[in-house]
């Protein structure tokens, strides 16, 4: 047997934010690997599918890349259709390309489906283009992590240099994204959003700035979130009453209401 790897995006939550083409192939996949994030409603779309978590979660027990490598490999000799369903999109901070390069090498066919990112959700969730007119004409995607051997990132220079970001895998390191973007030059008063479980019931949004972002997210996130910054929700945060100084109110708050 010699089947095909489809890594397909999952989309940033909501199950029903998945593309046709994913609905099909879950529906045909004779086995299917998946993140830890990937909604249930998802998963069980396979209907006929043996199901493997190798899920990777920021900071959590993960599988290790070369198994999961190895196993789609395997997969792909016993089964058609084999199914990486990973969240959002596969190709955005998704460590799709190990995968594709390891399926390629052992001349396993690979195919990318593409998927709705957790950015992309959150904007539209708010309502706010992250390329409004007139405002905003680039864009960067960032993180601020960096994997074990990687070199360092000039990551913040990206966002200084753009009128928009979004920065991924990066709710756990307010302080340090703050510093370096202070450092790097990006005003303090730039307005920033923070949207945890971007598409889901149980979404929340932050609004702040960049000044008083260490402050305002310094608690723990339950779920995955996206940071978005630009001059676009300025107007949004100003509805919120929100500036620097209220934003560390509202982090008190938030503050208080764990603890309790
Ligand atoms: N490939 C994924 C990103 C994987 S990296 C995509 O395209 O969305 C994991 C990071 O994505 C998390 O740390 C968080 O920053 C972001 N993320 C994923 N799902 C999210 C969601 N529903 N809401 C907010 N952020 C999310």
């Amino acid at each position: 047997m010699s089947g095909v790897v489809y890594l397909v995006g999952a989309g940033p939550g909501a199950p029903d934010l998945l593309t046709l083409r994913a609905a099909r192939l879950l529906a045909e996949a004779d086995i299917v690997f998946h993140d830890a994030l990937v909604h249930p409603d998802t998963i069980a779309l396979a209907v006929r599918a043996e199901k493997v978590a190798v899920g990777k979660r920021c900071g959590k027990h993960s599988t290790a890349q070369k198994f999961i490598n190895k196993r789609l490999i395997d997969a792909a000799k016993r089964y058609g259709v084999v199914v990486r369903l990973k969240g959002g999109d596969p190709m955005l901070f998704g460590r799709a390309q190990e995968e594709i390069a390891a399926l390629e090498t052992a001349g396993v066919t690979c195919e990318v489906v593409p998927g709705v990112t957790a950015a992309l959700a959150a904007s539209a969730e708010l309502g706010i283009s992250m390329t409004q007119r007139g405002v905003v004409r680039s864009v960067a995607f960032v993180t601020p992590r960096v994997g074990e051997g990687e070199d360092p990132s000039d990551w913040a220079r990206a966002l200084v240099n753009s009128d928009a970001g979004a920065i991924y895998m990066g709710a756990g390191q307010a302080e340090a994204i703050c510093t370096a973007l202070l450092g790097a030059g990006k005003p303090p008063s730039t307005p920033v959003v923070v949207v945890e479980n971007a598409s889901l019931p149980e979404q929340r949004t932050i609004y702040t700035t960049l000044a008083a972002l260490p402050r305002v997210v310094a608690h723990e996130f339950a779920g995955p979130a996206v940071m978005l910054l630009g001059e676009q929700f300025r107007a949004r945060s100003r509805e919120n009453g929100l500036d620097s100084t209220l934003s560390a109110e509202i982090f008190a708050r938030a503050a208080s209401a764990s603890r309790r």
